[in-house]
Order: C-alpha cells, then structure tokens, then sequence
C-alpha cells in the first residue's frame, strides 16, 4: 500500500502552528487537543507529529520511539482525562471509515456512556 501525505491538511496546520489548537499534552513525538466538535464531554484527538495518513500507515513505518511516545500519551490522557467509568478510542481511515482529516489521529472520547460501537445495517 502506498500512503501519500497532504501537507495541507488542517493537523499539519497545527503542528506547524498555523491554526491554533487546544493542547492537552505535548511530547517529543505526539500531540494532543481538543476536537473542534466534541461528540463527547471528552473528546481528544491524539496525532504523532511525523507525517502518517492512518493507523494502518503508522504502526507499518513509524520508529518504535515514535510508537512508544503515541502510546504512552495515550495512556496519560486518559488518567488526567474524566474516562475513570470507561472510555472509546475510535481512528478512522479513508472512505469506508469516513476519515475527514488525512492525518492519523485517535480520538479519545469520554465522560458519558457512549452506546455500542456501530449501528447495525
Ligand atoms: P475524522 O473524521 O476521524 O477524520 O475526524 C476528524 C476530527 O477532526 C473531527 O472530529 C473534527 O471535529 C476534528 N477537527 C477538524 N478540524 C479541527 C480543528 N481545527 N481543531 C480540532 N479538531 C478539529
């Protein structure tokens, strides 16, 4: 599979700082900020910093460092975050997972329960 990576996307806006952003933390290779439309009392969105377009694509070409640092920021949002009572982590990719921004992200949603994962049909 070939990944192409828009540099225009609004995630890489934001790490280049051209579009402001809600930051909930900030490591070497990973950030985290509010989504722009909470679906959820929490709704994180969790980005590396490197140019992936989706999960598949991270986890196949990703460094380990960078693999180490997205998943232990995962982790410490969700102990700073109000997800005690349980939590989704949702990443969508392309058109079948109606991706909106070509830029992989996981979304840490929270705070309510959250109804079963699909709908049926
Ligand atoms: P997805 O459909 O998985 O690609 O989700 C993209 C998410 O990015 C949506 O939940 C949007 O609300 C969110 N979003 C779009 N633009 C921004 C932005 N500038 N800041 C924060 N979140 C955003």
């Amino acid at each position: 599979m070939r990944f192409d990576y828009d540099d225009q996307n609004i995630f890489a806006k934001i790490l280049r700082g051209e579009i402001p952003n809600k930051t909930v933390l900030e490591t070497e290779h990973t950030l985290a900020f509010e989504d722009i439309a909470p679906q959820a009392p929490v709704h994180v969105l969790v980005i590396p910093k490197g140019a992936y377009v989706s999960y598949d694509h991270f986890a196949r070409d990703a460094s380990d460092a960078e693999i180490l640092d997205f998943t232990r920021a995962v982790a410490r949002i969700c102990e700073e975050a109000d997800v005690e009572a349980g939590f989704r982590a949702i990443s969508n990719a392309r058109a079948h997972g109606v991706q909106e921004v070509p830029h992989f992200h996981v979304h840490i949603l929270g705070g309510r329960p959250l109804g079963r994962m699909l709908e049926r049909g």
